[in-house]
């Protein structure tokens, strides 16, 4: 009977509402781009897609992908190792490989179930595992998912982490686990203080390169490309869906005995399906595309670097950033809401984020660069951030 279930989920779903924490969302009614229209007509210049490259409307991947449907049709119906691996899949794992500079690669249908099945296969209660408090949550559950003991450090503090490394000689293996890029401040993971560490600690090192891939980076190698680290990381993770084209599809890559170990036991590899022959015969392209220029990576890099000037001149206070995530910090809940609202009306599509999702008083406006941005739209973001600014009281 489902009366008293239902009266319990419209209490609980009542009282999100009343917290102010109800999601909606958002219906937009283009392709994922620089100036997107939304369901009420109203054209906006978007801010918080992970569509750091610009590619989710490329023209050369749209191609790609619909020559890969005429040529390898729509869709697998089957997981990897049954009969759910065309020449494509294989062409792309060796793409990921050569872009990060690892040994090999395994597909997944997304990054979640790149992190989800990570660790059970390769690790158990003898083990150790150590985590910074401010990972993605896939890899908070893939964390739970796998017996080995759990050892957490507060977000990129490395003395925190030393004194984990030190109980977690007890244990038979041990592996540091970090975003590359956090995605509330933008920080990236001192990934060469980690390395060092991982080094006298004897501990293996894995980076989710999420937020970092194409970003971060002289040519957006990633956080291992920053630090010098290529080919040293045990194990990378990272999605298709944020900067390489947005699409679906995560994977993970980095040494070959692990990727061989994970296609014999990692779960969501073994249980569940492919990606679709046209993303990987796009993101084929795509990792061509980035192998023969660097001019999307250095656009960004453009694009960040003058947003940020500008917006520091104008009096904002920015947090200090690698990647191109901008938190425009006003640490009040209420204004930040205040503000995202009067800048989508001025036609400028950011989010506010405040607590739980960041700390208490430490609420924000994040702003996500692009490729894609020209600009034109740029200035037009910084001028509208600063007439609501003044409005608002935030600007003198
Ligand atoms: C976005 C993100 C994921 C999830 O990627 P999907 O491919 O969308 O599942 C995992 N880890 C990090 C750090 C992310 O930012």
């Amino acid at each position: 009977m489902y009366t008293d279930f239902q009266k319990f989920l419209t209490d609980e779903l009542n009282a999100i509402k009343e917290a102010g924490l109800y999601k909606e969302e958002r219906i937009i009614t283009t392709p994922q781009k620089a100036a997107i229209k939304v369901a009420s007509g109203q054209e906006v210049i978007n801010f918080c897609a992970n569509n750091y490259l610009g590619l989710s409307d490329n023209k050369e991947l749209i191609k790609a992908a619909k020559e890969a449907l005429d040529t390898h049709g729509y869709g697998m119906s089957s997981v990897r190792f049954i009969c759910g691996t065309q020449d494509l899949h294989k062409k792309l794992e060796a793409k990921i490989a050569e872009f990060f500079g690892t040994e090999d690669t395994i597909l997944y249908a997304a990054c979640f179930d790149a992190n989800g099945g990570v660790f059970e296969p390769l690790l158990n209660e003898q083990d150790a595992i150590i985590s910074d408090a401010l990972n993605h949550a896939s890899i908070i559950d893939g964390v739970r998912l796998c017996k080995a003991k759990r050892y957490r450090y507060a977000n990129a503090d490395m003395n925190e982490l030393e004194e984990c490394l030190k109980l977690a000689q007890a244990q038979r293996h041990r592996i540091i686990v970090t975003d590359g890029v956090f995605s509330m401040d933008g920080n990236v993971a001192p990934l060469d203080k980690i390395y060092e560490l991982a080094n006298k600690y004897n501990a293996m090192v894995m980076v989710d390169e999420s937020h970092s891939a194409g970003v971060v980076g002289a040519t957006g190698r990633g956080v291992t490309e920053l630090h010098n680290l290529r080919g040293k990381i045990e194990i990378i993770t990272g999605t298709l869906g944020k900067a390489f084209g947005g699409a679906i599809g995560g994977f993970t890559t980095g040494k070959k005995e692990i990727i061989a170990m994970l296609r014999q036991r990692s779960r969501p590899y073994l249980f569940s399906n492919s990606i679709p022959p046209m993303v990987a015969g796009a993101a084929i392209r795509m990792f061509d595309m980035m192998a023969e220029t660097n001019a999307l990576q250095d656009k960004l890099h453009a694009n960040t670097d003058y947003f940020i000037k500008k917006m520091v001149e104008a009096g904002f206070d920015i947090k200090p950033t690698q990647s191109a995530i901008c938190a425009v910090m006003l640490y009040d809940a209420k204004l930040s809401q205040q503000m995202a609202d009067r800048l989508l009306q001025e036609g400028i599509y950011v989010v506010g984020f405040y607590y739980p999702v960041v700390p208490k008083d430490q609420a924000r406006i994040r702003v996500q660069i692009s490729a894609g941005h020209e600009k034109e739209h740029l200035d037009k973001c910084i001028a509208a951030f600063v007439k609501v600014g003044k409005e608002l009281g935030v600007l003198k």
